[in-house]
């Protein structure tokens, strides 16, 4: 049994909380409450006293103000700063991964590992910090250098969805410090004490090191904190992770001031299992993928593309499966699928399954809410055919399509023509196939594996999807270009001004 009281103390957490912090915690009189809930039994946990206008203005100003010290620190010497960062997480992990399967709903297991995540990300940015290298190239110019340098960008606004409400801060915040950016961040409303636990444990780095206002946060609506954000002109790059609705408006916001945007939006993502896969290998990957979060990733698996010969043993074997899954307590060692987010989450679970009824989805297994307290529903299997406008969409819970396939052309052609592109994979035996689904004409997705998969990617590669997931690239690899900007710089050494492409402009001075 976990003592919630404790637990919450070990963190900082108290009864009533600020929700606004940059440097320090900004106390707003009258400010409007809001009530974090247990999704396991729908009690309250804790209530946090949300941002207004004047704090949001507040935490800008001191993000402007520490931008223009933090970024005059060398990288390397921003890198040890985020090292701290990533040794406090490592000493605070087991509570706060307690805190997100409390909070959030996924199993400690998961909630560990969220936090294992953001550890990895700091080391990865610490890296960075000393590789936030540019391009030389060659000048047609004689006596002439010319080079790319990486500049810090400014405020890094930080929108985050509820499903990881810790790990992918970290994987904006590790590295936009890296680069010399400050930051503020916009959690969800559903999850907002695990930003305050995150909160509470990068202040007093940042005190130790007089370095306040480089990590900030302001826990408030959408339509009041959100929209200041996006609407912002100091802030020059917003980071928004959510659904593909509010990540299009999100996105024209941005735009329409000429600001800049990483979009990482919803996912509709597929595997496809062909007749030679390990079949054994292929239900494990497919039930983590399906069930795990409670089908409330981003990369969860919600369609299955099942080969004619495979898919009649494949099929049997998961919906024994599915009946054999522990479902309870996310904090229960036992448990495998905790509960949904919140009752909204359990409604739209429950619209989608009239819908799949009413388009002619054959459900196989689950389809109920659970009778107990909380928001807990049944891991759903549905036998899918193309012509079901719902398999489109990203219903935001554990419902899986299943379609069958004759040839692998007619799979991909499915898999490809949804309008997420987020997450993807096959489960094959032979190479030809598996290269085929990795080719120009294979998978249209921005993650593509075999033999693994949808969910549960490494941060060392750069994450993100295609076309309405939004193109957004985070984490690894190049990612950290987003949050710096890029300068030209040429050099005239020599005493002649010879000009680009021949162009002669002899003028007597
Ligand atoms: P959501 O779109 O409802 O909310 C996301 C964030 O947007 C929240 O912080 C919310 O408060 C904020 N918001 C609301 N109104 C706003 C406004 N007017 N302006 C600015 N921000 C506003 O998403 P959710 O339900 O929290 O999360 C689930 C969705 O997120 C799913 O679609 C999931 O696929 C997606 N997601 C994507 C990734 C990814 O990396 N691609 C990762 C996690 C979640």
């Amino acid at each position: 049994m976990t003592d919630i009281r404790k637990l919450l103390d070990e963190l900082g957490i108290k009864e009533s909380n600020p929700g606004a912090c940059a440097g320090e915690w900004i106390s707003v009189a009258g400010g409007r409450e809001l009530v974090s809930i247990n999704p396991a039994d729908g009690t309250p946990i804790a209530k946090v006293v949300q941002a207004d206008e004047a704090a949001y203005e507040q935490v800008v100003t001191t993000a402007q103000t520490a931008f223009s010290s933090w970024r005059m620190m060398p990288g390397p010497q921003r890198g040890l700063i985020v090292r701290e960062l990533g040794d406090a997480l490592r000493t605070n992990k087991e509570h706060l991964g307690r805190l997100v399967s409390l909070e959030m709903g996924k199993i400690l297991s998961e909630g560990l590992g969220e936090v294992q995540e953001m550890i990895d990300m700091c080391d990865l940015a610490v890296g960075m910090s000393r590789q936030l290298s540019g391009l030389t190239m060659h000048s047609e110019r004689s006596r002439h250098r010319m080079y790319e340098q990486w500049h810090p960008l400014g405020i890094v606004g930080i929108i985050t969805a509820f499903n990881f409400p810790v790990a992918v801060w970290a994987w904006n915040a590790a590295v936009a410090a890296a680069c010399g950016d400050t930051m503020i961040w916009k959690p969800s409303s559903s999850t907002p004490l695990t930003a305050i636990a995150v909160q509470n444990i990068v202040n007093p780095i940042m005190k130790r090191h007089g370095l306040e206002g480089i990590f900030n946060l302001t826990i408030g609506s959408g339509s009041l904190v959100g929209e200041r954000m996006i609407n912002d002109r100091r802030v020059p790059l917003v980071s928004f992770t959510g659904s593909c609705d509010m990540g299009r408006h999100v996105s024209e916001a941005v735009a329409r001031r000429f600001g800049r945007s990483i979009l990482e939006l919803g996912g509709n993502n597929g595997v496809i299992v062909t007749d030679d896969a390990d079949q054994d290998l292929a239900l494990r990957a497919i039930l983590f993928a399906a069930v795990g979060t409670a089908g409330q990733r981003c990369t969860s698996l919600r369609r299955l593309f099942l080969q004619k010969g495979a898919a009649p043993a494949m099929t049997q074997r998961l919906v024994s499966a599915y009946g054999s899954i522990p479902i309870g307590d996310p904090l229960d060692p036992g448990t495998l699928m905790g509960p949904m987010v919140n009752e909204a989450a359990v409604q739209s679970y429950l619209s989608a399954i009239d819908t799949i009824r009413e388009q002619g989805g054959e459900i196989l297994y689950g389809g109920r809410r659970l009778d107990r307290p909380g928001y807990y529903v049944e891991p759903t299997l549905v036998r899918a055919h193309a012509g079901m406008e719902i398999t489109r969409d990203e219903t935001f819970a554990p419902i899986l399509y299943i379609f069958e396939f004759d040839e692998l052309e007619q799979a991909i052609a499915l898999h490809n023509s949804v309008d997420q592109g987020l997450s993807s994979a096959i489960f094959t035996s032979n190479l030809y196939t598996a290269e085929r689904f990795l080719s120009h004409e294979g998978s249209d997705c921005g993650i593509a594996n075999v033999n693994i998969g949808t969910s549960g990617a490494e941060i060392g590669g750069a994450f993100g999807g295609e076309k309405d997931t939004g193109g957004g690239r985070e984490a690894g690899s190049d990612a950290w270009k987003a949050y710096m900007r890029r300068q030209t710089c040429t050099i005239n050494w020599g005493r002649e001004l010879p000009l680009a492409q021949g162009v002669t402009f002899d003028v007597e001075g």
